[in-house]
């Protein structure tokens, strides 16, 4: 495996860094005590080719290649997790078209998605089930023109207060389907959530759907695919924007570690002279090493196409919110009082990380799916050793 960057990619990851340290970085507090991004904000975004970067070229998107795209998301988790909370969104609703879209479909918002007239939200978390998403509550009843006839609540909906193209998961005949619902429909409604522990500025909403009627070629995909085609696509992407969002933000907590390590003196030296705090810098610096190097691996599987991606990516995912929760802590003791105020950005950093290990799947969703791969290959590789041991015919 390569891990080099070719000189694009390295040359794409500056400009994304100097982006989001321009753009991003200066307003990012800001965003998060207003508990909201601006529309300007996400234009801008759209403006710089990023909500459509993935997008193949023919509909007008960047056709970003898979270690680029995820540069731009630890450039942007460095920068406002809220705002690498729109790119993985507005990303799960674009790459569920492009992978499971009719060509109309495609045709129709592929174009939108990229230039940013359309802003995508991904609806599948009820107030009665998370974790448990197959037990979803929301409905929609297929009518004798084709139509559906949709009754749905989404909560905890990020960007779901700005989306006007929400790709939300229900059952007909208890069968999971997904839909792409317009905000224009009628019956649609929200209400931004507000006071949350962190993703401040992820403009989060709840959103009902009252005898909404969603025409038939706003199915995407077939009834029945709801979960095990289009959800698990979303959600993939899903996990692997949040993997490398992870690296950005346990890398900011390190970053302002290293210099108020450097400047703040106690005990006649400056902090980064006291073994305690190296201990912290020090694991902070291996452990997003390490996090860095799943994410690269989960990226260099996803461009060859390799199918053990899906499973790297929840390990990357799992792993690497981990550590910037750890490191997040870490940035916060070492800047003391400092650190629980709103002057300096741990506290930001902090907070957000802890979201990382509830989003995309809660970290014990990981462990469950993990553990039971690890025992699958354990018992393949079981298998493979007795073959071998068998006398050769
Ligand atoms: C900031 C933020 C943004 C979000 N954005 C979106 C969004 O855009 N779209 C969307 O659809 N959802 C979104 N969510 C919802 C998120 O996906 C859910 O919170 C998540 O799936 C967990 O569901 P839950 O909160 O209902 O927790 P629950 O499922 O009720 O679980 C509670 C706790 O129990 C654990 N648990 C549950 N079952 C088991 C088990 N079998 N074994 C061990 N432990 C278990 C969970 O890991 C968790 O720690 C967002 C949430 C937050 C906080």
């Amino acid at each position: 495996m390569d891990m080099a960057l070719t000189e694009q990619q390295r040359a794409s990851q500056q400009a994304f860094r100097q982006w989001v340290e321009t753009h991003v970085e200066p307003v990012a507090d800001e965003h998060d005590s207003a508990q909201r991004t601006p529309q300007s904000m996400i234009d801008a975004m759209a403006a710089e080719g990023y909500l459509g970067a993935l997008i193949d070229s023919e509909y007008g998107g960047g056709s970003m290649d898979a270690v680029s795209w995820g540069l731009l998301c630890e450039e942007f988790g460095r920068g406002s997790a809220s705002l690498l909370s729109l790119l993985t969104v507005h990303g799960m609703v674009l790459q569920s078209i492009a992978k499971w879209g009719t060509e109309a479909q495609k045709a129709n918002w592929l174009p939108k998605l990229a230039s940013g007239a359309a802003v995508g939200a991904f609806g599948l978390t009820e107030p009665n089930v998370g974790s448990d998403a197959k037990s979803i509550e929301s409905v929609a009843v297929e009518q004798a023109d084709g139509s559906f006839l949709l009754n749905a609540e989404k909560r905890w909906i990020s960007f779901g207060d700005s989306a006007n193209l929400i790709l939300i998961i229900a059952k007909v005949d208890d069968k999971p389907a997904a839909f792409l619902v317009q905000s224009n429909m009628a019956g649609f409604s929200r209400e931004p959530i507000t006071g949350m522990l962190g993703f401040r500025a992820a403009n989060i909403a709840k959103l009902v759907m009252k005898d909404v009627v969603v025409p038939a070629e706003n199915l995407l995909g077939r009834v029945g695919f709801g979960f095990s085609h289009i959800a698990n696509t979303a959600l993939d992407h899903g996990r692997y924007c949040v993997g490398w969002g992870c690296v950005g933000l346990a890398q900011a907590a390190l970053d302002a570690s290293m210099a108020y390590a450097g400047e703040r003196r106690q005990f006649g030296e400056a902090l980064n002279k006291h073994q305690l705090i190296q201990q912290l810098l020090a694991d902070m610096v291996v452990d997003i090493k390490a996090a860095r190097m799943l994410n690269y691996h989960a990226a260099y599987l996803k461009d060859i196409g390799e199918p053990s991606l899906i499973m790297e990516t929840s390990m990357a995912k799992y792993f690497a919110s981990r550590v910037a929760v750890k490191a997040t802590d870490s940035a916060v003791q070492i800047h003391g009082a400092n650190g629980c105020s709103s002057d300096y950005p741990v506290q930001r950093f902090y907070r957000d990380a802890k979201i990382m290990e509830i989003i995309e799947g809660s970290n014990q969703m990981q462990q469950i799916i993990i553990a039971k791969s690890g025992y699958q290959q354990h018992l393949v590789a079981k298998r493979a050793a007795r073959r071998a041991k068998q006398p050769q015919e």
